[in-house]
């Protein structure tokens, strides 16, 4: 070597070494000297891998001309130091492999120049597998990011957690779980690319970073290696793990996020049943958190008063007769406006929240009935009841209590609504809450009749007051002759059972006359009105007996539903 070029490699910072085609080492400079704490003698003309302890991987094969391998280094005292092999193979004029240059990188050194404080070695290393710890793995997660970014690469992070790991430890001992820790630690290193890391962050909790997308071969691989039995002295030990896998671009979340997504991955492969991997998905988790955000928004929204209900009134076609109204939440929201409970019931569906709507539409219709009440409007206003709400083991005491709460308003001006597909979800339980509420005088309907396929021996037993039928059917009734018929049965069973019907969604006269002459005489729908808020309400009923229509498809002479057959 000239002397200028001699003098870098003399005095670089860096370990650096030359070796031959078959990783004999040719040269080497003092840095690597004091590194594995050997003069050049002792060092030159050996092979390589003599330096590096049992842990390190099998140093790649002439497939590419630059590799990252993780090792571990033995030093001359015996202490194992983890570092990164740098190589770059060249090639003579014919292309066979001349010698390599290899630059060795101090994983110590290397997390030392991260944000983390300096210290001991321990600090970045794990005592008993010799792998980078949780602070250096995510370090390294981060650079890798970073040069993938840069790149255009592909980078992976995998969570590994051994399965029921606690159980064996405690049956085999401490001494012999680690053993099987350190196993298991050599087990996944053999796997493992040059440049690809393992790291343990925890007890028995692993992190892998791989520079490409993991293929589902891989990690079947993975899981079966994992799988093969360990000895442990005379003790036969077989484990196996749950993998967590994310893939940057994919997720394009920050390096200290991929590491969450992995793990977060894991636990939903535990879920599934250990010994097998899942794939963190990003739509999904955003959906997931925007969902999360609306129902922390909507939780909000009951709090600080945004709600709003609005009431639909339901008329007896026959008389004229205002029956009552139903009670209809809408979201006065601050910045989008009044919102359907089609935009925010679904995303609370099954939550908590369900049960705090309930509450408040209880109360608001409750102190809304004393106040029409007071202004000499006596009309029932039905509620819609949410199935998680009805079937709570404390539903009826609490209606009780709110009941007791409100002395002047009588409880047969309270009606429930409980969809029939709650219902019959099951059916004894829900029998069984219905009746303990009428037994408080409610009524209790049942909303949304022809969607939940009861079947006639349940509409029997089912102990409601009033069906509705749901209006899809009774929407196209005038045009499909298939949800005409099922309006037909649904209007001649409640008959023959001797239950009172309501027709919903009657958007116009033929509607109404058509239902009328079926004999359902009660309805609700735009055609009669749509759901408004309470100051409107009494306006609408002073109007309602001059609406002409209606009052000349009274005088039609339909029969009253009394009458029908
Ligand atoms: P639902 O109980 O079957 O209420 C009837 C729905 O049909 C209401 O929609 C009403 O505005 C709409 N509607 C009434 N007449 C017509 C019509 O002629 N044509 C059409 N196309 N639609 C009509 P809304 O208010 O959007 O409520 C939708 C559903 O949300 C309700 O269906 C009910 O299941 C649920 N819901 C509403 N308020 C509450 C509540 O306070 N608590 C619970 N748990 N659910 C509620
Ligand atoms: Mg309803
Ligand atoms: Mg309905």
């Amino acid at each position: 070597m000239p002397e200028s070029p001699r003098r870098v490699f003399e005095e670089a910072n860096e370990a650096i070494l030359l070796t031959d085609a078959q990783q004999r080492i040719l040269d080497m400079n003092q840095a690597f000297g004091d590194f594995i704490g050997c003069p050049a003698e002792a060092v030159l003309g050996e092979p390589l891998t003599s330096f590096l302890a049992w842990r390190s991987p099998a140093l790649p094969e002439v497939c590419d001309d630059r590799a990252r391998i993780q090792v571990v280094c033995r030093h001359a005292s015996g202490e194992e130091r983890p570092a990164i092999l740098s190589l770059r193979r060249v090639r003579d004029d014919a292309g066979s492999v001349a010698h390599h240059v290899i630059v060795v990188i101090d994983l110590a050194v290397l997390a030392d120049t991260g944000q983390v404080p300096s210290g001991s070695r321990e600090v970045f290393f794990d005592a008993l597998t010799g792998l980078p710890n949780l602070q250096l793995v995510t370090q390294l997660i981060h650079d890798a990011m970073q040069h993938a970014e840069r790149s255009g690469g592909e980078l992976t992070v995998c969570s590994l957690d051994l399965d029921h790991f606690k159980a064996i430890n405690d049956r085999l001992g401490e001494p012999a779980g680690n053993v099987l820790l350190a196993t298991f630690a050599q087990r996944i290193s053999h796997l493992l690319g040059g440049d690809e890391v393992l790291a343990r962050i925890g007890g028995d909790e692993f992190v892998m970073v791989l520079h490409r997308q993991a293929d589902d071969a891989f990690l079947d691989a993975l899981l079966r290696a994992i799988r093969q039995p360990i000895r442990i002295g005379d003790q036969p030990a077989r484990i196996t793990a749950s993998l967590g896998v994310t893939h940057y671009p994919g997720d394009a979340a920050n390096g200290d996020m991929l590491l969450r997504h992995a793990t977060q991955a894991m636990y939903r492969a535990k879920q599934r049943g250990r010994d097998t991997y899942h794939r963190f998905d990003p739509d999904l988790d955003l959906a997931l958190r925007v969902r999360q955000e609306r129902r922390r928004r909507f939780a909000e929204a009951v709090s600080a008063g945004e709600l709003r209900l609005h009431y639909q009134p339901q008329v007896d076609m026959t008389s004229g007769e205002v029956v009552g109204v139903e009670a209809l939440v809408r979201w006065q929201h601050p910045e989008k406006g009044l919102l359907a409970p089609g935009r925010f019931l679904p995303d609370i569906a099954g939550t908590a929240l369900e049960i705090d709507l309930g509450e408040w539409v209880l109360v608001e219709t409750l102190a809304q009935l004393q106040t029409w009440r007071e202004a000499g409007i006596t009309l029932p206003v039905s509620v819609n009841i949410s199935p998680s709400h009805l079937l709570r083991e404390d539903f009826p005491e609490r209606l009780a209590t709110l009941l007791e709460a409100n002395p002047r308003v009588p409880p047969c001006m309270l009606k429930l609504e409980v969809l029939e597909t709650a219902a019959m979800h099951d059916i004894e339980q829900a029998m069984a809450a219905i009746r303990r509420c009428q037994e408080l005088g409610l009524l209790v309907a049942i909303d949304d009749f022809g969607t939940g396929f009861s079947s006639l021996t349940y509409l029997r037993q089912l102990p409601v007051d009033l069906i509705k039928i749901d209006q899809s059917f009774v929407r196209d009734m005038l045009t499909d002759p298939d949800d005409m018929a099922i309006v037909e049965s649904i209007i001649y069973m409640a008959n023959r059972f001797g239950r009172a019907m309501l027709a919903e969604g009657v958007e116009t006269l033929e509607h109404a006359r058509a239902l009328a002459t079926l004999g359902c005489a009660l309805a609700q729908g735009y055609g009669i009105a749509r759901p408004m808020p309470p100051e409107g309400l009494p306006a609408w009923l002073s109007d309602w007996p001059a609406r002409r229509e209606w009052v000349e498809l009274q005088q039609a002479g339909i029969r009253p539903a009394s009458e029908a057959p």
